[in-house]
């Protein structure tokens, strides 16, 4: 890698759907061991971001470099082996899988995976870390709302990412649950790893995020610390739909 470089940088990145420009000059940079927050309202472009960020969708144009390297329009697989995991808005777990075997298939699919016990143990460990401890037997569709978040949170782990993306990683939960997610995801960032997260849970964002990129049809309105974009009039403007 690059060191001056942060370890993502986005640079002019768009993307259309039929008339319809998604994602319009987008640019940003996200440090390493930092939380940026990719917020905005509803239809903003900001899945479409991620989607972008991990290969889901080819961009129509702009150029997405992690550690100074070039991802842009490569394979969901490769981007994955480049160090970028990702969580989705609704949760995709195994249902008839148990807990470990999730992360286990999880683990098969990194750069270079581990199979028999060094998988399992590896497994356990993951899910200890995400709160999910003992949990290993236990099919993931009998799990609550929660923990199969959680359970989603060990899968993206379990492909050893540099940079995290979590999308709404922390919407539906109650406030109990929601302090123990941010304390969670805030662990995480100790650790070392990199986040990128959307998020409409205000508090999630004010306790969590280092920066946030804030977006409106599609183009970046606002980008700087979360105390300074959170009082930025156009933000609000925007959250209100003025
Ligand atoms: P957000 O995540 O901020 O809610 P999205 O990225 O989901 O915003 O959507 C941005 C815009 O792109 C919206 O106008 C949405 O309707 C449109 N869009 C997103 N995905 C698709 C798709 N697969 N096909 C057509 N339009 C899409």
């Amino acid at each position: 890698g690059v060191s001056g470089e942060p370890l993502l940088v986005i640079e002019d990145l768009s993307k259309s759907f039929g008339g319809v420009r998604a994602v319009d000059g987008l640019s940003f940079a996200v440090a390493r061991g930092s939380i940026v927050g990719l917020i905005g309202p509803n239809g903003s472009g900001k899945t479409t971001a991620l989607n972008l960020i991990s290969g889901a969708l080819p961009p129509l144009g702009g150029e997405i470099r992690l550690d100074g390297d070039a991802i842009t329009g490569l394979k969901p697989d490769r981007i994955v082996h480049r160090g970028v995991a990702r969580t989705f808005q609704l949760v995709r777990v195994l249902g008839d899988l148990s807990c470990a075997d999730n992360v286990t298939a999880a683990i098969a699919f990194r750069e270079q995976p581990l199979w028999g016990d060094e998988a399992r143990h590896q497994a356990t460990a993951l899910l200890g870390r995400v709160g999910l401890d003992g949990r290993d037997a236990e099919p993931a569709g009998n799990l609550t709302y929660i923990d199969s978040k959680r359970l989603e949170l060990a899968r993206a782990l379990a492909l050893d990412p540099k940079l995290l993306l979590l999308d709404e990683w922390l919407a539906g939960l109650n406030p109990t649950e929601l302090q123990e997610g941010i304390a969670l995801i805030a662990s995480l960032k100790r650790d070392g790893l990199t986040i990128v997260m959307v998020e409409h849970v205000m508090d999630a964002i004010r306790s969590l995020c280092d920066r946030c990129v804030v977006m409106n049809t599609g183009k970046k309105i606002a980008d700087g610390t979360t105390a300074e974009v959170l009082a930025d009039p156009a933000v609000v403007r925007a959250y209100l739909g003025g």
